[in-house]
């Protein structure tokens, strides 16, 4: 097997990645909390983690890969205090908290497929795993390291020397916050909470009964609970964005660690963040883009995935209309590319591959796998398909096998790249013929004949078929 190298921000350096066991690796990726839509910032997150994935398999390695779904106890501020996140969305949307999780999930697994990511082996919901969490509290409950306070059991970092390490914190250096009356009990200003009370004048929507008291899980439990049992105490990479490396991630390891005695997890990687002009995309702003605000503009969801190839993991990324513009055409142009060789390649244009050829095309694969073995170095990947694309000389056939070959890492979708027949229609138009079928599907038959129209007056045609519609150019 090829050599691979990740930045591991526990080691705080480059790293040689090597597995627990040979040819195979657990990988556990922080996932959504359900009380909205996840923005294409989050997205990117889980954009870096399909590369992964993909760098792995493409390597020759099995990957059992596991997301979780936050569906409760994660706090409107990370540090134990304010209100659940999940019943401040129920409320403001009228839903019940499962409603809510129910209806943020399924948009969120809905966009990670229209942005080609490929599907954990596992999608974990943190309300599906409440005996797990409760077992993990009491572990480490009988092991010494936990406290009751007023409003739950937490963890005590004090207990452990090397709390901290992965965000290399400077703890006498911390300050407390902002801080509510019931966190004074805290002992240390990093302790957190493994289990909240639920309030006593008020019946939450989601509690459950523990040797403590009935209340919910905190949000750091779940990942170490859930991470535990499908990976085993010891495993290979734990990902997230970068924000969760102060707190979620160096909480994670600090209670797992404490539980098992082991050592919890041999590579941490982290992803950077999206951000715009005026700093980093966030659902606390409150406006914030969402796949299908980038379809609804015309984009294709694989237009912002190939806008993130251009940038390291590691580092930010800005968002512009300018940039996702600028991967727009350039991915256009490649599936261009690619739809010629196709039809090179079907009609067998040009001659076989000559022994030189081969040569080249290994060259290529050399150049490409060392690329994307490099930390992810997606971008250096990118150029080199593009050398390929461009070197006439290469066969067309030898090109698009190439081209398929990387794009088992950069998941562009190349192999279902066709020739739509509605390539050259305005995106006008095709805004148009998407109302029309909107005003047909709610029967406003009206509508959808000025629709058609308005259409014929700007010189194209609809024609109406039994799986859709064919749009075409006025003869
Ligand atoms: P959340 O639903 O807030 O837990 O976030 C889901 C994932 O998105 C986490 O891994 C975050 O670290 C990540 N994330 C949040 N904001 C951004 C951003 N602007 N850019 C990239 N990743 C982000
Ligand atoms: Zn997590």
């Amino acid at each position: 097997m090829e050599k691979i190298y990740l930045y591991n921000t526990l080691a705080h350096k480059k790293e040689e990645f090597i597995p627990i066991k040979e040819g195979k690796l657990g990988m556990y990726c922080c996932g959504p909390t359900v009380y909205n839509y996840q923005h294409i910032g989050n997205l990117r997150t889980y954009i870096f983690e399909d590369l992964l994935k993909r760098m792995f398999l493409y390597n020759g390695y099995k990957v059992n890969h596991i997301v979780n779904i936050t569906d409760v106890g994660h706090l409107t501020s990370d540090e134990d205090e304010g209100e659940d996140k999940m019943e401040v969305g129920a409320s403001r949307e009228g839903k019940t908290v499962w409603e809510l999780a129910e209806y943020y999930t399924d948009i969120f697994i809905k966009d990670t497929i229209r942005l080609n990511i490929l599907q954990p082996d596992k999608w974990t919901k943190a309300t599906d795993h409440i005996p797990e969490q409760i077992g993990l509290i009491k572990c480490l409950e009988a092991k010494g390291f936990t406290y009751i306070t007023s409003d739950g059991v937490y963890f005590d970092t004090s207990k452990i020397n090397n709390y901290g390490e992965l965000a290399q914190l400077d703890i006498s250096g911390l300050k407390p916050g902002h801080r509510i009356e019931l966190s004074e009990e805290k002992k240390n200003i990093t302790d957190f909470s493994l289990w909240k009370f639920s309030p006593k004048d008020k019946k939450r929507q989601m509690e459950w009964e523990s040797t403590w008291g009935t209340g919910f899980p905190g949000w750091h439990i779940e990942c170490s609970a859930m991470a535990m049992k499908y990976l085993g105490n010891h495993f290979d990479v734990h990902c997230g964005g970068i924000d969760h490396i102060p707190g979620h991630h160096t909480n994670e390891i600090a209670q797992s660690e404490a539980c098992t005695g082991e050592k919890f997890v041999n590579y941490w990687l982290h992803g950077a963040f999206l951000e715009e002009e005026s700093g980093k995309m966030s659902k606390s702003k409150g406006e914030f883009l969402t796949v299908q605000a980038l379809v609804d503009k015309g984009y294709d969801p694989l237009d912002y995935r190939y806008m993130c190839l251009g940038t390291n993991y590691g580092k930010r990324l800005l968002f512009s209309w300018e940039n996702l513009d600028a991967a727009k055409s350039a991915y256009t142009r490649l599936k261009n590319r690619v739809i010629e060789f196709k039809k090179q390649t079907a009609e067998h244009i040009e001659s076989t591959e000559t022994p030189n050829h081969k040569e080249t095309i290994e060259g290529y694969k050399q150049q490409f796998n060392e690329a994307v073995n490099d930390d992810l170095n997606i971008s250096s990947g990118l150029a080199v398909l593009w050398d390929v694309v461009k070197n006439e000389l290469l066969p067309a056939k030898s090109r698009l096998e190439l081209l398929y070959d990387f794009d088992n890492v950069l998941g562009l979708g190349l192999k279902e790249v066709e020739e739509k027949k509605e390539d050259n229609i305005p995106e006008e138009i095709m805004k148009l013929v998407e109302e029309r079928t909107a005003a047909k599907k709610a029967k406003d038959f009206k509508r959808a004949d000025e629709i058609r129209a308005k259409i014929k007056e700007m010189g194209y045609e609809i024609v109406d078929k039994k799986d859709g519609v064919e749009v075409k150019k006025s003869s």
